[in-house]
């Protein structure tokens, strides 16, 4: 309820760093003729994706012992039939609920399904533990949402293997949290990012190695639609074009692929080739979100009411804060990121209140006119309230 910028979520800031580098092009356009360029990684780096499996389903699940074998799931209002579900823990989601769908059609596949009410700042508070955790292997920690971190390992190894000090971080943070954590391992972001959400996840230690050597075998026989930075309508294009795995992509002419999407298509070559440069960067704002003014969302909410939650949330601590300072404002402001595949949906509007206020429902009131006025109606990952 001031004047404070609106604090983007780090997927947006990861998204401009992602940039193909002047010298890394210029060496690409060195290759012309019928030779393709031979992409490589520049040194050889490690870097991990540490994931929170079902994050607010099991924050809730370690908080209360007594629903450790129930399926469990986290949505609006549990008094609401056709409030929407946020989270699912892994029992509820094996007898077949889905985040994001309705709590009646949630209870009629599972009708012992145990409601719990969100608690965004705990969720988001325990996020923040979690990356002081990761602080103790090494100094590069990034958040990228509020369930996904990485981590650049590179020179922090200390003579283990990558997968010896994943499976370290899962101990950890399971000894401190009782939270079961996936980790990618790769040689960048987008290979880590790759390795989490494809293989991690699905192995029984949840921990997987991309490496370029592996990369043809386990990456390449993917769809197109799975690599990272392919949204819907890049994977229809794709496509059209005959590419339907990300091996075909990385087969391709780049120069085919550059003449229809210029640059952009080359990062995407450059990606199903396992190629990227962004650093892992440190996040300044790490324990200034803490304070509940813009969060990055686990997923794209698509729907009103999954967006109205966290909203409601953000406007209550707001408040909160604005009462435990003893101020009281008047302009507040709402920011929203839009998905990966769509930046176009970003805003941040203000408004300006007759009177001044601490109280929350009042902040949420206006929050929700700015809110529902300027939204387009598109996916949306971070969102933020000052
Ligand atoms: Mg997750």
């Amino acid at each position: 309820m001031t004047g404070n910028k609106l604090t983007p979520g780090s997927n947006m800031r990861w998204e401009s760093s992602r940039m193909v580098l002047p010298e890394h092009r210029e060496a690409l356009l060195q290759h012309k003729g019928d030779q393709q360029p031979m992409p490589t990684n520049k040194k050889n780096r490690v870097v991990m994706l540490v994931d929170m499996q079902s994050f607010y389903a099991n924050i809730e699940k370690s908080y209360d012992p007594t629903l450790k074998d129930k399926p469990v799931a986290v949505a609006g209002d549990p008094k609401i039939r056709s409030g929407v579900i946020l989270a699912a823990c892994p029992i509820a989601k094996k007898r077949g609920v889905k985040t994001a769908e309705a709590l009646w059609e949630a209870q009629m596949k599972c009708p012992d399904l145990v409601v719990v009410r969100p608690r965004m700042q705990l969720y988001l508070d325990i996020s923040i533990e979690i990356a002081i955790i990761l602080e103790t292997f090494t100094d590069l920690v990034e958040p990228y949402s509020i369930d996904e971190i990485f981590v650049e390992m590179t020179g922090a190894l200390h003579g283990r293997t990558p997968h010896e000090v994943g499976q370290l971080m899962v101990n950890k943070i399971y000894q401190n949290h009782g939270l079961i954590a996936r980790v990618g391992i790769g040689p960048n972001k987008v290979m880590a990012k790759m390795a989490c959400d494809h293989f991690a996840k699905k192995q029984p230690e949840g921990i997987f190695c991309l490496t370029n050597d592996n990369m043809p075998d386990k990456l390449w026989p993917l769809p197109i639609g799975k690599m990272f930075g392919v949204g819907n309508r890049m994977e229809h294009h794709l496509r059209d074009m005959g590419i339907r795995t990300i091996g075909q992509l990385a087969n391709a002419e780049l120069k085919d692929i550059t003449k229809r999407w210029g640059i952009n298509g080359e990062v995407l070559w450059q990606t199903a080739h396992g190629i990227d440069e962004a650093p892992v960067t440190i996040d300044t704002h790490i324990r200034r979100k803490a304070i509940g003014h813009s969060m990055t969302l686990p997923r794209d909410y698509k729907t009103w009411d999954e967006i109205k939650i966290v909203l409601r949330e953000l406007c209550e601590e707001v408040a909160r804060r604005t009462r435990a300072n003893g101020y009281a404002g008047t302009v507040v402001t709402v920011g929203v990121g839009g998905s990966y595949n769509n930046r176009g949906s970003s805003f941040s509007r203000q408004k300006k209140l007759l009177t001044e206020t601490d109280d929350g429902k009042t902040i949420y009131d206006a929050a929700e006119k700015l809110f529902k006025y300027h939204w387009d109606r598109q996916a949306v990952r971070s969102v933020g309230v000052t």
